[in-house]
């Protein structure tokens, strides 16, 4: 492939901006923010599982404690007629009076075991939503954390997309004075390689891949004519003579 050795030069130049295209592309996606961001994520969505729960055991206890509740009135109130029959004075036979009177004994006992369980209800109830209350805290914290990360990603994405807008017009001006076949080889060139298709020769090593080149390929390039595109023997990438290359 023949080009002009200005317009190689200028590939020096197009390979230049785009190797800060793909600085710029790498930054936006690993922004440090992005990893904080998911991992936000995944504590909001587990504050969320969690205060689901809480809440559903709460509405459990509520009807647990709504049944205990219904239980001591039923018993109260089985112990409220047998304390009337016994006031009465109705019944008089010794073993009804002493049949009674342990009824009542039990019952009292049934309702005071009985309030023992509303009280415990109540207390879990209680311990379950100083939970609920420190999982809405953290959720309001994380969100909080979520909105001010959301908010530095988007600056700093804005910060690169302009820079990376400026870089991309100099790159599409710098294009146009590469030949079309030359600048179709670097950009295959770029594929294969890591993003670096044209790289300089620089007192006899290639700046592609960073090796000397030996005598008998620096010899071939001294021979070869300057509008001859030549390539890097080790790397195969385009490399581009310059006052400097050491010939
Ligand atoms: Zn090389």
């Amino acid at each position: 492939m023949k080009a002009a050795p200005q317009a190689q030069l200028r590939l020096i130049d197009l390979q230049e901006l785009d190797s800060s295209l793909d600085r710029l592309a790498h930054r936006r996606r690993t922004l440090a923010e992005l990893a904080e961001i998911d991992r936000l994520g995944g504590s909001l969505t587990e504050l969320r599982d969690a205060i689901v729960g809480a809440e559903t055991e709460v509405g459990d206890l509520d009807r647990e404690q709504r049944k205990a509740e219904q239980d001591v009135d039923q018993v109260r109130a089985r112990a409220e007629r047998d304390q009337q029959r016994l006031d009465s004075g109705q019944v008089t036979s010794a073993k009804d009076l002493s049949g009674l009177q342990a009824e009542i004994e039990s019952l009292t006992r049934r309702q005071s075991d009985l309030e023992e369980v509303v009280l415990e209800i109540m207390e879990r109830r209680e311990e379950l939503e100083g939970r609920v209350g420190s999982l809405r805290a953290d959720q309001a914290a994380a969100q909080r954390d979520l909105a001010a990360l959301t908010e530095r990603r988007d600056t700093a994405q804005r910060e690169i997309d302009d820079e990376a807008g400026t870089t991309g017009s100099a790159r599409a001006a710098v294009a146009k004075d590469v030949p079309d076949d030359l600048l179709g080889l670097y950009e295959k060139l770029r594929d294969q390689f890591g993003g670096v298709g044209a790289a300089k020769l620089y007192r006899g090593a290639c700046q592609g891949c960073h090796l000397a080149l030996n005598t008998v390929d620096l010899n071939r390039i001294r021979a070869a004519a300057q509008d001859e595109v030549v390539r890097c023997e080790e790397c195969r990438r385009i490399l581009v003579r310059t006052p400097e290359s050491g010939l």
